[in-house]
């Protein structure tokens, strides 16, 4: 194992919080993170702004913790961006070696952050903000809540695809590519748990 830049312990350790098959996920994840309410599979989650984590919550903890400083609540909406606008030049600005990136505003750091897959789980870098404004200035719809949502860039597959998305479901896609991972480029596995994690966004958006 190779140590990365400073964020990537603790992005491999968000990244990895919730591999469904891990047995000592099934534990924390029954849980409530912030008292002892058992929760389901299917809760929600607030950001740790400081700790850069996701915690697992109940419904309680959700609406009475969301507005303590150190919190965020993920964002609500997935959106599909059809009409999205990203030129090579932009793209190249930004400087990530692989086709799939997550772009997010840090409100703690204050920049715009591009985190993207690795067998390691998720590596992450700061944006040219010169380039990130392009970006804005040519898609008005481009506006993230800070550390709440990311925007999706998949440049992977010849169609390039854009979405908004919570948080939780980037650290989501991230889990997926980091157990598929196969040899130096991901292999096949990848591009699956990218397409079904597109396949999925589309169904709900079509819900
Ligand atoms: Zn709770
Ligand atoms: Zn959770």
């Amino acid at each position: 194992m190779t140590l990365g830049p400073p964020g990537l312990k603790t992005m491999v350790a968000w990244a990895g919080t919730r591999p469904p098959e891990a047995p000592t996920a099934v534990a924390t994840s029954a849980r409530c993170e912030l008292c002892p309410i058992g929760i389901g599979d299917d809760h929600r989650h607030l950001l740790h702004l400081d700790e850069r984590r996701i915690v697992c919550v109940c419904e309680t903890c959700w609406s009475m913790r969301s507005g303590d400083p150190e919190f965020r609540p993920c964002g609500a909406r997935s959106l599909i961006l059809e009409d999205f606008v990203m030129s090579d030049h932009v793209w190249n600005a930004f400087q990530v070696p692989v086709g799939l990136a997550f772009l997010l505003r840090s409100s703690v750091s204050k920049s715009v952050i591009a985190m993207y897959p690795s067998p390691a789980g998720a590596t992450e870098s700061e944006l040219e903000m010169a380039a990130w404004d392009a970006l804005c200035e040519a898609n008005p719809t481009l506006e993230l809540e800070p550390d709440a949502e990311a925007l999706i860039v998949n440049r992977t597959t010849r169609d390039h695809q854009y979405a908004i998305v919570p948080t939780d479901q980037c650290y989501k896609l991230v889990g997926m590519i980091k157990s598929q991972w196969e040899g130096i480029t991901g292999g096949q596995g990848v591009d699956r748990a990218i397409a079904e994690f597109f396949d999925g966004l589309r169904a709900r958006a079509a819900a």
